[in-house]
């Protein structure tokens, strides 16, 4: 949850040493699942605007440079690797659907960490791709993103950053970038747009 709610401190650490203000876009996404399979319902919500300071992007930075993470990533797939390995040993020559029950949660807890080690490495790489001022502010996005909410009743919330990157964009492109659905790209590019009118 958002710790510092006052837009002119740092959202992470409530440090007045303000850095990269956002205005942003927040996209509601609801997953409905029924017999002709699963459906997407979005709205868009309101704009608004928050704070990260230097220090909270330039650690993300460091963390995404690094692959370091929070280990609580990871975690949940740890405890099913290691619940795996405890099932899997005291049913060995005992039962053998339990031993099969292990071994897929074995199965399942590395290709867990493998996957997120994977989307590391791709954040990493495109990462390394920017000069450091746009990988910082990127990382500023990033850090300031996991700090906002994530859910909103049963609705997913996601953000759509305003800034001269997402002004440039042309529906399409905001479709693909923020998993918009058509209809939602054209109306979050006309609020974006109005926005700058204004
Ligand atoms: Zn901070």
């Amino acid at each position: 949850m958002i710790k510092y709610m006052n837009e002119n401190t740092c959202i992470i650490c409530g440090s007045k040493e303000k850095k990269y203000d956002f205005d942003y876009l927040v996209v509601q996404t609801l997953h409905i699942r029924d017999i002709g399979g699963e459906k997407r319902v979005q709205a868009l919500g309101e704009t608004d605007s928050g704070t990260v300071c230097k220090s909270c992007a330039a650690k993300r930075l460091g963390q995404i440079e690094a692959q370091t993470f929070p280990v609580k990533r990871l975690a949940p797939f740890i405890a099913i690797f290691l619940l795996g390995v405890i099932i899997s040993v005291f049913s060995i020559g005992k039962d053998r659907i339990i031993f099969m029950l292990g071994l897929a949660a074995v199965a399942c807890g590395i290709m867990g960490c493998y996957s997120r080690l994977k989307v590391a490495s791709v954040k990493r790489k495109k990462y390394s791709a920017l000069s450091n001022d746009d990988a910082l502010e990127e990382a500023a996005w990033d850090v300031f993103c996991d700090a906002l909410p994530k859910k909103d009743g049963d609705n997913d919330l996601t953000y759509i950053p305003i800034t001269e990157k997402t002004l440039a964009m042309k529906n399409g492109d905001l479709m693909i970038m923020y998993d918009l659905l058509p209809d939602i790209a054209k109306e979050a590019w006309n609020i974006l747009h109005n926005r700058k009118q204004d």
